[in-house]
């Protein structure tokens, strides 16, 4: 699974698998949540973002190719010297974005900016809606500069720095202005959504928008890879077409029919490895990036792909999209609770006095980072337990636990991925089971050797 992720390119976890680079899925949930949650978001920073450490300073006896030539257990690897600044600065620099995803909007408030833009807006657009394109277009857009430096080094320089990037400055420019039009486009839709029933429904707002979030959610996810994601990256049909027939007969053993499978070019910006499912109801696929093709033997591809379809098979998107909903209304509701107070206190600084006022958008994109904040751990608990069953589910299916501990071992490596992080970052920032756990559960989980049931045994169309 992935999501879309719009936020920063700092941390990320994909779904899929890596514990370097975000997933799609969950950047698609990511991208909407945050395009509500976090002032402005930028999808390009996530699509530059894993990358690998191609070097490998692991041990000599850890590395792929050794791996790969002995077939026993893997071992879990120590994180390397380089692995451990990646990781310790990547923690600095999560805070900072934290903070500056409530800095930012306090700061158009209280210097009232924010009334100011609204003023601007209205003389640009008479109809109510007109005013609201220009409110966030002209806020997405000074967000954007003001946040310019930070996504530079964090987005180009820091990967340039550790290896992971091969990008060159334009494209990755070109990249966060498309970011940033999507953020506009998306923002707008959901900010004129979140205003007119704000405006038509001042108690019960909050319920109406969580309830208009999961068709907006769904319509997003629809159109992700198709509209969205193809801005950033080329994709087409695999290229390797024995291995795709390989990938097409597993996914036929797990009982997925007519199912899709994309190779994305994503070598031009990275060289991380990472896979994902994507897209909804007739837009859904499997994706490899070519990296992950070029890099990784058959077998290790095929064990990546068991634990996409995993995802696919147990429905993990409608999974997630309850679980977003639910939080999104919970943040929502807090948001009403406490909103009404805010504006009372310092109404003369903001400029305006009802939440109905677009000029009350930074408001709500500051409680909603702050809940974000709060929420986190408990989405990712959840996403972390379903990332364990889509392990399980791919191990079930190939019975290769070499090929999947090698892979994961693999993807630590090209990720630069702390193996064993500290418990503060597997509480906010693990979407995945850390990856010690994940190798460790990939060189033991065998329930067939023994003769017991397996979890999703049943689902196989022929077990064998
Ligand atoms: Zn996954």
């Amino acid at each position: 699974m992935e999501t879309s992720r719009a936020v920063t390119n700092t941390d990320s976890s994909d779904l899929p698998f890596p514990s370097g680079s975000r997933p799609p899925i969950w950047r698609l949930l990511v991208v909407l949540v945050a395009l509500v949650l976090v002032p402005a978001p930028s999808y390009a920073a996530s699509q530059g973002q894993p990358m690998s450490g191609a070097v490998s300073e692991t041990p000599v006896d850890h590395t792929p190719d050794a791996v790969t030539r002995a077939r026993g257990p893997v071992a879990v690897p120590e994180a390397s010297e380089k692995t451990l600044r990646y990781y310790r600065s990547g923690n600095v620099l999560w805070l900072i974005n934290r903070a500056w995803a409530l800095l930012i909007p306090a700061l158009f408030l209280f210097t009232g900016v924010s009334a100011r833009i609204r003023d601007v807006a209205q003389g640009i657009g008479r109809k109510w809606f007109f005013v609201i394109a220009a409110y966030v277009i002209i806020y997405f857009a000074v967000n954007y500069l003001l946040t310019l430096p930070l996504n530079y080094y964090q987005g180009f320089l820091r990967e340039h720095e550790y290896g992971l990037s091969n990008q060159s400055f334009w494209r990755w420019f070109g990249d966060s202005l498309k970011s940033l039009m999507v953020t506009v486009v998306g923002g707008m839709l959901l900010v004129w959504i979140s205003y007119l029933l704000i405006k038509k429904s001042p108690r019960r707002w909050w319920l109406y928008t969580g309830i208009a979030a999961v068709p907006v959610m769904m319509l997003f996810m629809l159109v992700q890879p198709i509209w969205i994601a193809p801005l950033f990256n080329e994709f087409g049909p695999m290229q390797d077409k024995a291995l795709e027939a390989k990938i097409l007969q597993l996914a036929d053993r797990a009982g997925i029919d007519g199912g899709r499978v994309f190779e994305v070019n994503k070598s031009e910006d990275t060289e991380a490895v990472n896979a994902y499912v994507g897209g909804f109801l007739n837009t859904k696929r499997i994706v490899l990036w070519d990296t992950l093709v070029k890099k990784l033997d058959r077998d290790q591809v095929l064990a990546v792909m068991a634990h996409e379809m995993g995802h696919y098979v147990r429905g993990d998107i409608w999974k997630l999209i309850v679980l977003f909903s639910g939080l999104i209304l919970v943040a929502l509701y807090a948001i009403y609770r406490v909103m009404p107070a805010l504006i009372r206190q310092f109404h003369s600084r903001f400029g305006f006095d009802e939440p109905a006022d677009i000029a009350s958008l930074p408001l709500i994109l500051l409680l909603l980072s702050a809940s974000a904040l709060v929420l986190a751990p408990v989405a990712m608990a959840y996403t972390r337990h379903i990332e364990h069953e889509a392990d399980r589910f791919g191990l079930e299916l190939t019975r290769d636990n070499h090929a999947m501990a090698s892979a994961l071992l693999f993807l630590q490596q090209e990720n630069l991925a702390n193996p064993d992080p500290g418990p503060l970052y597997r509480l906010w920032r693990s979407w995945h089971p850390v990856l010690a756990d994940r190798i460790r559960f990939a060189n033991t989980y065998r329930p067939w050797e023994t003769g017991e049931t397996l979890e999703y045994g049943a689902l196989f169309h022929q077990a064998e």
